[in-house]
Parts: C-alpha cells; structure tokens; sequence
C-alpha cells in the first residue's frame, strides 16, 4: 500500500526508505526524518509526499479518504509525541506548515507558523506559556502570515495597522507592544480580513490546516515558481511535498532564540562556523531584517567590533550543544550545512538542514580540506565542484557591495568584469589604450578587422551578436569580458554619441560590463581580481588524474598559447589562422591578393605574407614545444576582408598601385549574398590553391626551423575546414603532401605531420566513412555544423533563440551547449563511421561546445579523444572532463 504521509521524530520515525528520499518528501522533508533519525532533537511531524502534490493539481477537487486518514492519524503522532491536543482550548498543539521540493525554491509557498490558533486556543496558550503577550504576539503573525501566503491577502494592511498602534501608544519598537496591545492588534486583523474575504478569518483549526496544505500544493504552480522552475532546469511534474511540524517558539522571552548557519564559511571556506541568531524572536525576525541579528561565535563578533552578545556567549549551553550538532551533521552529509535551529526557553532544537550554497572559491577551499580532514575522497570533491563556478575565479568580477545602475542587459558572452571609456572603433580603442586609457569597445557587431581594437579594450559590449558571433568567440578566447547582442544599445556613429536604454551618452563616458551576466551599467563600478589560490591547483590536479579525454586549446597567437599552457592546455587544438592576416601590415598584402585579376597577382601578393606567417607559426611552435598543435587553413568568406570605405579603397591603390575604379570592381565581383555559406572553408583552397600552398609552406618551413633550433620537433596536424565531400580533401591533402616534401627537401630533414579535416557540415557527417579514407583526424567544428544542421545563423539568431528557449523548444542555446538530439547524433554517427573505415583516427571538438561542461559530458560518451576551448575555459574544460570520465 502507498503511503501519502510519513512522520518523523517523537522517537518514532518512519523505517521506509522513502521517508528519506528527496524526490518522495522533498528535500526539507528527508533531511527532517534524516537528522531525527541520527538522534538529533527535531519537532516531531509530518510529510504528505511530492506524488500526493502531482496527484492534487492534475486530478483537482478533494483529498481522498485514505490521505485524510493518514494525515488524522500523523497528528496523532505529533499530539502524543508533544503530549497536547490539536484545537486543545486548553493546553493547545500549533504546528508549521511548510513546502519542500526535491530541491529548495525560492518561487515556493514558504511557511505557515503558529498554525492551530483561534479565539479560543490562544487563552489556552496564553494558559499553559504562563506568558499572555507571547500568546496574542503569537495570533497575530499567524493571522497575518496565513492572510498573506494561503488568503492571499496583501500584507501591506497588516503592516499599516501594526505601525499606527504603535503610533497611537507612542512606542518605537514591537517589543515595546504589551499583552492588551497585541489582543486589540487581532481584533483589528480579523477586521482585515473579514473586509477584504467577506467571510471571517477561519476558526476551525483543520479548516486552517488543509487551507496551508493546499495553499502549499497550488503554490508549485504560482507564476514565481514557475519562473523559477524555468529559470533554474527544474522539472514542472516534480511538485512539492508539505512538511508539518510541531510549533518549538523561540519568542517565549530571554531563554529562547533562533538562528541560522552555516558549518563552515559559505564565502571563504574557511572551516569557522558562520551564523547570526536573535533573542527572543521566531524565524522570519532574522530572515526578514525586522531586527538585526547578532553574530553566532564569539570570534565572528569581536572581529566585526559588535556590542550584542554572540551565542557563544549569551547561550552558553545551547551553543555547546548547537556546535556539536554541527559536528555530528558534516559527518553525517559530508558537505557543509545551511542549518536553521531554534532555542526554546533553552533547549535546542533542529528546523532544517541543507548542504549550504557557497562562492566558487569557498566550495573549492572546502572541497580540499574536506578530502584532507578524511570526510570525503577525491572523486567526491571532482564531482562537487560546479565546473562553470571556476569562470568566477579567472576573472575580475564585480565587488558584490559595490553600487551599480544597470542600463541594459545583453547576452553574458565572455565572463569577466571590465569598466572603461566608451569608444566606437578598433581604431580609436587601439590609440586610447596605447596612451593607457582603460577603454570599453562598444559596437552593432565586429568583424576579423576589430580584433585589434578588441585586444587593446578592456572589454566589449555589441548590440548584435550571439553567443557564438565573431564578438563573443574572439572576446573568450582572448579573456575579454564581453556583452553581446544588448539590443538596447543604439549607435550614432556620425554624432559619436550612443543610447544604452533610456540613457543617452558619447564616446568617452565611462560605462561597466558584467560579462558573467550580461550587465551593462553606468560609471565605473568596482571590481575584485582573480586570485588562484593553492586550492585550485590541487583539484586541478586530481582532475588530471581522473579525466580520459585530452583538453586542448582554441589560440591563435603566442600569448594565447601561453596562457593556454599555464591554464594546462595539452596542445592547440585550433589555430584559426584568418586572425593574423588582419594585422595592419598585413591586410593590404591580404587585399592585394584577394582583389589580383590573376593567379599572378596573388602569388605576388602572397609572397609578401609569407615571411610574416612563418614568424606566427614559428612563435606558436615554440610555446607549445612538444604539443600537439592544429593549425587551420583560411576559413571565413573573402569579401570579410574586402576594403569597405572610399578611405580605405584610395589607401590600397597607393600600396599596389592599382586604380580604385578596378579595385571597386573587383570588389564589386567578390561580393557575396550569403557568405557564410558562400566562397569560404576548402573551397578557397581549390579555387586559389597558391593560398593553402603558402600558408602550408609557412607551416613546414617554421617547424623545420623549430626542430633544427631545438631538437624538439613540433607535431604539425594541418586541418582543412569546411569539407563536404572525400574529392575535396583529397585534393588539398595531396597539395600539403606535395608542399610538405618541398619544404623538407630544401630544408634537408622530414617532420612527422598529419592532414585531417573539420566536420562542420551534415554532409561531411554522413560521409564520414569514405573522408576518413583520406583525412588522418576529424575535429568537430560544431559552431558552423550547428548552423548548418538547424540551418540557423550563428551571427542573426541571437534575436530569437531567447524565445526558443523559454517556450522550451530548445532546452538552451544550441550554440552554447551542444543539441545532442540532433547534431549531437550528426557527431554520434561520424565518430562511429570514421572509425569504422580508420580505427586509430584521432577525434576532438574545436566548437564552442568544447567548453561547455553538458557537451563535454557527450563528447566523453561519443568516446572523443580531446575537447578543444578557448584558453580560459580550458581549466573548466579539465574539470568537466573528468566529472564526464567519473559519470
Ligand atoms: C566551428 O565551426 O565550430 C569552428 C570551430 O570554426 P569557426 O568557429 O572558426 O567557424
Ligand atoms: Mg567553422
């Protein structure tokens, strides 16, 4: 038979296992029948399960005779546990309603307290407490809070009566309010709400009762716990369970208090306990900041120089006793615990226990000592550690106490915190940050040409843009903070002025960015600095040594490589090349070459990149020394690098000496309707292949000079993007073999190399078999497979997605966390076909998903052999790996 009800405490808990499962009666619920199991003092109660909720709001109308039952017969557990009677006029029961989901939401009904007063048991407490005030303070919170939470009453009128009598005697605080005070207080709530209901505050103390536990159940479908549900991954067929408990009162006078805290330092770790309690007051005083609490250990006052006592020192017995709960519950649950207790004239007792949210830093700090102080292994403390928190300690954030104004919220595109003079172009950016002006690049989009104004800002803000735009790709690699796709940002360049919002401001106001959540605020706001603190270093450690799937880096120049390496990047994973073709010396080379009329012309042209591109793929080399490094050859669509303005046309006629009219014609030729599905990818190394031929030349030829200089001969994997078919790979292999054998025939030795391919297209998936005939590794390129599978634009899909997300149509943003459902399965397949034809290939992902712990998860299903993330992703990538290796 089902039960729809457990209790626990009194001495007689519940032996059924499901009284401790959170899905079955929440996580408060489990938690309450957990510590009263261990012997810890907890009110004795009840839990109607989560199933009972799931049952209510799908069928509606009444509770079944069987669930009356069970809830008639867990009072009479609490009424003889407590030794008094429920609507006992005399020696009354009161108990606390509460909801309780498998996980704790804030969007929830929260608490009833006091439940089971009426006109006619508050004598009897009144009675039995000895104390006629507590018993009338008492009546009227629980009316005001039953009015609020399951009435549905404002509780503004409730406020406004307790302030104009207090007014009306002429006192300051409520405690000043005595016994008389608080009875004609009730009188007038009661007139509340009988005003407002048109029917009187109910009586009847099971009519009170199953009031608050179905204002508990309706309340997993209020529109906050919704939002919330949607906002945090939470399923809406979960529901809630309702916890019932026995009343203990921390207001019976000077003997009784409540408190929260926490077994350890939720902001640093440190192993101190942490809290705030307050005499003579229930629950809500301290949550609701009426008055303010004292501090819990004697340490924790002196350091902050407060007068009120602490616990420690005020209640020295129930402290002792609270502090060896503490003890007893972190060996218990192993973690820290967010614990909520109450001390009746007293004596201790438990309300909730929780293992407690913390910061980043503290969750890692108290990960290794824990594993340190034997509590739990080294597995435990890996899959403890949310890998995405690690962001907030890479990067500057925002000082948490510093004011801020928040002008518009865009898309958190690269996390880090940045303030800044506003500026309008790479340019301007470039020549404020060479005078060492902090500078924020503020733009509708960027494009390659921005990088390096990017570089030289101290972070960016776009209008445009998702989460996978040139913006945000380039601003997370490079350790930018970055907001992109802030709609609200409008842009005059001909005024140099902008709006952000409502406000309207120029270039040079100084503006904050908040990459982490997508603020854009006023002013500069203060921030806090990185600290890798030894803590991180050890996990990272163990996380090494549980991981299987290699992590690699997507960097493109020396210092990225550097950093990538300290972050314990184990070889390039991506080199995009087109960004070093951007660099002001080069780009009229580049021009040149793309605007020639022949083939000629472009080798010309390309003769003068040379030079510069061996030096890159020299610099790289030599930082990875020893690592595999994977360079790309030319991707993005040539008219991204076509002068755009009469400027810079009439600049490029000086350099080559060909009239701008040809040039604009050229140009004119090139342009493209839809690039991105344009002349981009391989099909620039088949049509131009003097390109590849450099940049391939460039490559062996720096790592001919990398080995010779220092013995330690770089792994070069040539990498061609966006192949479809076997044909195309084919061809451009045979051209990096052909160059490769020049290249080592002149420089008198060979290089072991590979030449692989990028699987970006479904084509390229399907087909994966006969590509791997030709192509030695496949690198998923899932930021343009993901494009090109949903046939949904990385660069224009920002605007909408959001939609997408809400209505649940896609669980988040596929540019962000790989759909496994379908590319995913695009991934799935060519993994198993290329394997099928070439059983040692080597696999990896270079899309942004590679840093993205959900898709690492996949990617340690799909069996890859690496993930491949922008450098300061790589220490999350690490981590993630080696919770997907442990499952
Ligand atoms: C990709 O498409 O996933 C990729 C890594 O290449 P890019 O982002 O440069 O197009
Ligand atoms: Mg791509």
């Amino acid at each position: 038979m089902t039960s729809y009800v457990f209790t626990f405490g009194g001495g007689v808990g519940s032996s059924d296992p499901r009284s401790r499962d959170k899905t079955i009666v929440g996580g408060k619920g489990a938690n309450l029948a957990e510590m009263a199991g261990i012997g810890l003092p907890v009110p004795p109660g009840f839990t109607i399960t989560t199933e009972e909720c799931v049952r209510y709001l799908a069928e509606g109308g009444d509770f079944s005779a069987e669930v009356q039952a069970e809830v008639a017969k867990a009072l009479g557990h609490i009424e003889s546990a407590v030794g008094k009677k429920f609507g006992d006029a005399a020696d009354p029961l009161l108990v606390s309603v509460r909801s309780g989901a498998r996980v704790s939401m804030p969007g929830m009904m929260d608490t009833v307290l006091n439940l089971g007063l009426n006109d006619a048991t508050v004598e009897g407490l009144a009675a039995s407490s000895g104390d006629e005030r507590f018993a009338w303070d008492s009546y009227r919170r629980f009316i005001q809070m039953y009015s609020d939470v399951v009435l549905g009453l404002n509780h503004h009128a409730f406020e406004d009566a307790l302030e104009i009598a207090k007014e009306d005697q002429g006192y300051y605080a409520d405690v000043e309010m005595q016994a008389a005070d608080w009875q004609a207080l009730v009188a007038e709530y009661k007139a509340i709400v009988a005003a407002e209901l048109g029917r009187p505050f109910p009586q009847d103390v099971h009519e009170q009762l199953w009031g608050a536990i179905r204002a508990v159940f309706d309340s997993w479908d209020s529109d906050r716990a919704k939002v919330y549900r949607r906002l945090n991954d939470i399923p809406g067929d979960w529901g809630t369970a309702v916890n019932v408990q026995a009343m203990v009162f921390g207001n019976m006078g000077d003997t009784s208090a409540t408190g929260v805290a926490f077994t350890r330092d939720p902001a640093t770790g440190e192993k101190a306990y942490y809290g705030e309690w307050l005499v003579n007051a229930q629950g809500e005083d301290v949550v609701a900041g009426i008055r303010t609490p004292q501090y819990l250990t004697k340490a924790a006052r002196t350091r902050a120089g407060a007068k009120p006592l602490s616990m420690e020192e005020a209640m020295p017995e129930a402290y002792g006793e609270l502090a060896a709960v503490f003890e007893l519950l972190e060996k218990h649950y192993r973690d820290m615990q967010d614990i909520e207790f109450t001390v009746e004239r007293g004596k201790l007792w438990m309300l909730q226990t929780r293992s407690g949210k913390r910061t980043a830093k503290a969750a890692l700090k108290m990960a290794v000592d824990m594993v340190g102080e034997g509590l739990i292994d080294e597995k435990t403390a890996i899959r403890r550690i949310d890998p995405m928190a690690l962001d907030q300690l890479l990067h500057p954030t925002l000082d948490p106490d510093a004011p801020r104004e928040v002008l518009a919220r865009g898309l958190p595109a690269s996390p880090g915190a940045a303030s800044g003079a506003i500026v309008l172009d790479a340019d301007t950016a470039q020549a404020h940050a060479e005078r060492g002006e902090a500078v924020i690049l503020v733009r509708v989009e960027t494009s390659p040409e921005d990088i390096h104004g990017m570089h030289a800002a101290k972070g960016i803000l776009t209008a445009r843009g998702g989460m996978t735009s040139h913006a945000a790709v380039v601003a997370r690699g490079m350790g930018r903070p970055c907001v992109s796709g802030a709609s609200a940002v409008s842009i005059d360049l001909a005024s140099r002025t902008l709006k952000i919002g409502q406000c309207e401001l120029k270039e040079g106001d100084v503006i904050t960015l908040d990459g982490a959540n997508g603020d854009v605020m006023l002013g500069h706001v203060r921030t806090i600095e990185p600290e890798l603190v030894g803590d991180f270093g050890t996990l990272m450690v163990w996380a090494d040594q549980h991981r299987r799937m290699k992590v690699r880096a997507n960097a493109e120049t020396p210092a990225d490589c550097r950093t990538a390496r300290q972050f314990g990047a184990e070889g390039v994973g991506l080199c995009r090349t087109e960004h070093m073709f951007f660099d002001d010396k080069r780009i009229a080379a580049v021009r040149q070459m793309i605007l020639a009329e022949d083939e000629g012309g472009r080798r010309a042209a390309l003769a003068k990149l040379l030079p510069e591109q061996r030096a890159d793929f020299h610099a790289i080399f030599e930082v990875m020394a020893g690592l595999p490094v994977t360079v790309r050859l030319l991707d993005p669509p040539l008219h991204e690098f076509l002068p755009h303005s009469d400027a810079e046309f009439e600049e490029l006629s000086d350099v080559i000496g060909i009239g701008t009219a040809t040039l604009k014609r050229r140009a004119e030729e090139l342009h493209e309707f839809n690039p991105m599905l344009g002349h981009r990818g391989c099909r620039l190394g088949i049509t131009f292949p003097e390109i590849y031929e450099m940049q391939a030349r460039a490559l062996f030829e720096a790592a001919c000079d990398v080995a010779a200089a220092s013995g330690a001969a770089p792994v070069p994997e040539v990498m061609i993007p966006l192949v479809a078919t076997r044909r195309e790979l084919e061809i451009l292999k045979a051209l990096v073999d052909r160059t490769a054998a020049a290249v080592f025939g002149e420089k008198g030795r060979t290089l072991d190399y590979h030449v692989g391919t990028m699987i970006e297209l479904p084509r390229a998936a399907l087909l994966a078999g006969e590509i791997a005939e030709v192509g030695e590794f496949f690198s998923f390129g899932t930021n343009d497979l993901t494009q090109t599978t949903l046939g949904l634009s990385r660069d224009d899909s920002a605007k909408f997605l959001n939609a997408y997300v809400e209505q649940g149509i896609f669980p988040r943003d596929p540019f962000v966390s790989i759909d496994i459902d379908g590319v995913g399965q695009l991934v799935s397949l060519a993994a198993e076909r290329g394997r099928a034809t070439r059983p040692d290939i080597k696999l990896g992902i270079c899309g942004e998903h590679g840093g993205d712990p959900a898709s690492i998860a996949f990617c340690e299903k799909v069996g890859l052999d690496y993930v491949s993330a922008s450098p300061f992703r790589v220490p999350i990538a690490r981590l993630a790996a080696a919770q997907a290796a442990l499952g």
